[in-house]
């Protein structure tokens, strides 16, 4: 089984504290032979107002440094988590044009609304006792997502944690059925696949793993066939947190391969 995590952050992100060389400590520590740093970039601040810079001076030093320091010990590639690019294509691949040829790879995530409620971080949101706050938030991110996928297929390789808004709605003690978005959510599987893209296993830290079964089998009905896993750890107690579960989980599925980025293009490896 090829251990790999490419959605963890490190102090380049604004929420973590954390050096990349303590989490590609840690990841040797867990048995991975792979790590991808993605730290965020955001078109949208948590309040909303457009944000979007994004040192990468920063990133690549301590990227440089770590890849010397683990060399032959563990893989260690520079990625991107890019949120709300639909707010702001051009700014999008600006971002992306300064990561120049050293950027392995772009995950495309959305964490706040976009075109309703102010833009806040859903966050923020409060979603006990509303329902249907919670559908708009599952409409909005939808058809956010649906928006990257088809007009912005460039600004992403990998579809970050495709049912985002559940979390913080089971956070106030909603819920509210996958099945009542098996229709968007294939249409959105089948333009994945369709570009030849990768949906992401996001674990969050291990915690969610319940919804993967179902999207994996419809994002395979829809012909998708890179999937990519990640521990969205911000911190190297994380790291690898739910990997080894999740690659089961997407074996079970009937995927044969793990899939990492080079420069932005997709390696296989057998599961
Ligand atoms: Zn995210
Ligand atoms: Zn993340």
């Amino acid at each position: 089984m090829y251990l790999c995590d490419v959605h963890t952050h490190s102090l380049v992100s604004p929420d973590s504290k954390a050096p990349l060389a303590a989490m590609a400590e840690a990841a040797v520590s867990a048995g991975l032979k792979e790590l991808c740093v993605t730290d965020h970039c955001d078109l949208l601040g948590w309040d909303g107002r457009p944000a979007g810079a994004f040192d990468w001076a920063a990133a690549r030093e301590q990227y440089r440094a770590a890849r010397a320091a683990f060399d032959g010990r563990l893989i260690l590639r520079l990625g991107l988590e890019l949120g709300s690019a639909p707010f702001d294509p051009e700014a999008a691949r600006a971002v992306l044009a300064g990561g120049g040829d050293e950027l392995d790879f772009v995950l495309g995530s959305l964490h706040n609304w976009i075109g309703d409620e102010g833009n806040i971080d859903l966050y923020f949101s409060k979603f006990a006792g509303d329902e249907a706050l919670c559908r708009k938030a599952m409409d909005n991110g939808l058809s956010r997502t649906w928006e990257l996928v088809t007009r912005y297929p460039d600004c992403y390789d990998s579809l970050a944690h495709v049912s985002y808004p559940l979390r913080y709605i089971r956070r106030d003690g909603m819920d509210l059925p996958l099945s009542d978005y098996e229709e968007p959510l294939r249409a959105i599987f089948t333009e994945v696949a369709k570009t030849g893209h990768a949906l992401e296993v996001n674990t969050s830290r291990g915690q969610d793993m319940a919804d993967w079964p179902l999207l994996l089998r419809w994002f395979r009905e829809c012909g998708g066939e890179l999937v990519t896993v990640g521990s969205d750890a911000h911190g190297p107690q994380d790291a690898a947190k739910g990997v080894p579960e999740a690659l089961g989980l997407i074996r079970a599925a009937g995927f044969e391969h793990i899939t990492t980025f080079e420069k932005r293009k997709p390696v296989t490896h057998r599961l």
